[in-house]
């Protein structure tokens, strides 16, 4: 959540990071912010959208080849304009950006006010660039003065800093993303990839507890052999650092004179390899689509078939891994949970096994249960989901086996797992998830046929799907559905009952619903109804009833139940049970929950429109949830 860009480089660093700033917005924000560094660090920074933000940068006032910027989803202190980041000392000569939490804010904020520095916000990130400030006193230079204060640092962070009549930027991470572009035009560090893809597809991943210094006048140092950076790129893996033995540490000179070091806060000088990123720069465009949200779930039709584009050597390792497990979990948060949820009634149905479907930030109640024999499924879009991570390090505390599910390869949570598959999905840049939960359920279906002997069924069944998901994404439907959301954009409520896979679906439409139209949308599985919830109902309430031909009956009943006290059925299934609204959907069996929530998600989106919102940036929401 959030986003954090720095650049160094021959040009003017505004440009870069207003653009990078825009194409970190996904990620959700409520307030951002820029400072760049000539002489002296000038900066701006809004309680609002970066076009805001825009509009008052003026690139003549302010200009400079090295800079830093910020979009921040408040965690400490208000969202105004104060509290938008960067962040400064108390000479206003060091400036920081930080996303995530710095957990012992309190302790080091005292010990640092009563050696006499003021701070002006009432953020946690701010002790950063106070305690640079304060290592400087003891006369350390900026880069260790930087090491020092980043090692006192508790909680999760990425941060970049600079320092007037410094020539560099200095980045760190500690369980929240930071990788390193490395173009011809200058270097980026920034919280993802998608922020500077358009200028080069060349990362450095960092690991937990790397610094980056990045240089823009190398003065000849311990390595001495400082290379081109082209021929880094070129030359992938293991030619990428400097050469002398003693040392290794990753060196790079761009054309433009900078050169990367990076330092691990635990090991000293470190390597890390230059790779590429195989992301075609247009899936991360909007094209004719006005959102991305819209473009996203068309795009599902061509996500489900990239989803079962698996290595076999990787499929065939992890149903190994399955088959000689006491104890399956998956864990995941929102959508992701919701997929795991399906995925637990596919592996029972399909391969006959037991898996525990759990909330990662749940997932820490069930450590006892834990051994090296358990397998856990970690899902997460992003791979840097905060609560999915610590429930990760909980299962590995516990010498148990991890595999994640994730969309992003170089991800955190790839590097804390020990088999990776990946949705391989392209970039999602709606904050909600739409084409990545589908092709998650899609990976959880294809390995609980793989499981039980019956891949084979499993590809042609998926094949039929593509014919279903085009039509089920198309301009008829789409128009269908907008007079379906015309009926409902004034409702302030709205329940959705299923049974079985579709109680998963149930959760997953109503998450949809909720968080990009506002409107209160509560799942309930459909046995469920009399316990309770049946009271809600009253003359006209709408509930989405989700259907599958096997167990029809069941539901139909639950739905009558509603109906009886004045509510309103709108059903999606494939045959018409005497709905009072009927969404046709094709009876795909096991992979209902594919095709059943796409009706869904697109009524979402239009009911957003209807409403005024932006479909792709709803309230309070951020795309990665990088803090627990
Ligand atoms: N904790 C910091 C703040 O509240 C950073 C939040 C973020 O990640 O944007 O300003």
């Amino acid at each position: 959540m959030c986003g954090i860009i720095g650049y160094i480089g021959e040009e003017n660093a505004v440009y870069f990071l207003l653009k990078g700033l825009k194409n970190l917005e996904y990620r959700g924000y409520d307030s951002a912010g820029i400072a760049v560094l000539s002489d002296v660090i000038k900066w701006k920074k809004v309680a609002g959208r970066v076009e805001e933000l825009c509009s008052r940068v003026n690139p003549r006032e302010m200009s400079g080849r090295i800079g830093i910027a910020h979009t921040r989803w408040a965690t400490h202190g208000a969202v105004t304009e104060r509290n938008a980041h960067p962040h400064f000392d108390c000479t206003f000569s060091i400036a920081v950006v930080h996303n995530g939490i710095i957990e012992n804010h309190r302790h080091l904020k005292e010990i640092l006010r009563e050696k006499g520095h003021k701070f002006s916000s009432d953020t946690d990130s701010e002790v950063i660039a106070h305690l640079i400030e304060d290592a400087l006193l003891l006369n350390r230079d900026f880069v260790s003065a930087c090491m020092h204060a980043f090692s006192s640092l508790e909680g999760s962070f990425a941060a970049i800093v600079m320092k007037e009549g410094e020539h560099k930027i200095v980045g760190v991470r500690k369980d929240s993303p930071l990788v390193i572009g490395v173009s011809a035009r200058g270097i980026f560090l920034a919280s993802d990839i998608p922020s500077f893809l358009e200028w080069t597809n060349r990362v450095i991943y960092l690991h937990n507890y790397d610094m980056v210094v990045v240089d823009a006048d190398p003065a000849p140092d311990a390595c001495g052999d400082v290379r081109n950076v082209r021929d880094m790129c070129d030359v992938r893996d293991v030619n990428n650092h400097c050469g002398a033995s003693h040392c290794g540490a990753l060196s790079a000179l761009t054309e433009k004179h900078a050169s990367i070091r990076i330092y691990n806060l635990n090991e000293g000088l470190v390597q890390r390899p230059v790779d590429s990123v195989e992301v075609d720069i247009e899936q991360a465009k909007k094209g004719e689509f006005r959102h991305f949200m819209l473009k996203e779930i068309t795009e599902q039709a061509d996500t489900i078939k990239k989803a079962i584009q698996q290595d076999e050597e990787t499929v065939k390792n992890v149903i190994d891994a399955i088959k000689n497990a006491f104890g399956i979990f998956f864990i995941g948060c929102g959508s992701s949970y919701h997929a795991c949820l399906a995925g637990s009634y596919l592996f029972s149905r399909i391969a006959k096994t037991h898996v525990n479907a759990v909330l990662a930030s749940e997932f820490e109640n069930y450590e006892h249960f834990l051994t090296d024999k358990t397998l856990v499924f970690a899902v997460s879009q992003s791979g840097e989901t905060a609560d999915v991570l610590d429930a990760v390090r909980v299962a590995r505390d516990r010498g148990s086996r991890v595999i994640s599910i994730v969309n992003m390869m170089g991800c955190s949570l790839t590097r804390e797992s020990d088999e990776c598959l990946l949705m391989n999905a392209g970039p999602e840049i709606c904050v909600l998830s739409t084409k990545t939960y589908t092709s998650q359920v899609t990976l959880m279906a294809m390995l609980a046929y793989a499981l039980a002997g019956n891949y084979d069924d499993f590809v042609s069944e998926v094949k039929r799907l593509y014919l279903d998901i085009y039509n089920l994404t198309s301009r008829t439907m789409r128009e269908r559905l907008c007079e379906v959301a015309k009926m409902l954009a004034d409702k302030e409520h709205i329940y959705l009952i299923g049974r079985g896979l579709q109680y998963a679906t149930a959760l997953e439409a109503a998450l949809k619903i909720k968080e990009v139209s506002y409107i209160h949308a509560e799942a309930f599985a459909g046995g469920e109804l009399k316990h309770g919830p049946l009271a809600l109902i009253d003359k006209g309430t709408p509930c989405i009833v989700f259907v599958s031909k096997d167990n029809a009956s069941k539901i139909i009943s639950n739905a009558e139940e509603v109906r009886a006290r004045g509510g309103y059925i709108i059903g999606i299934s494939s045959v018409n049970y005497d709905f009072d609204c009927w969404i046709k959907v094709p009876d795909s069996d096991m992979l209902n929950p594919v095709v059943q929530i796409i009706p869904v998600q697109i009524l979402a989106y239009q009911l957003a429109l209807l409403r005024g919102l932006d479909p792709d940036k709803p309230r309070n929401l951020a795309k990665s949830v990088t803090v627990t």
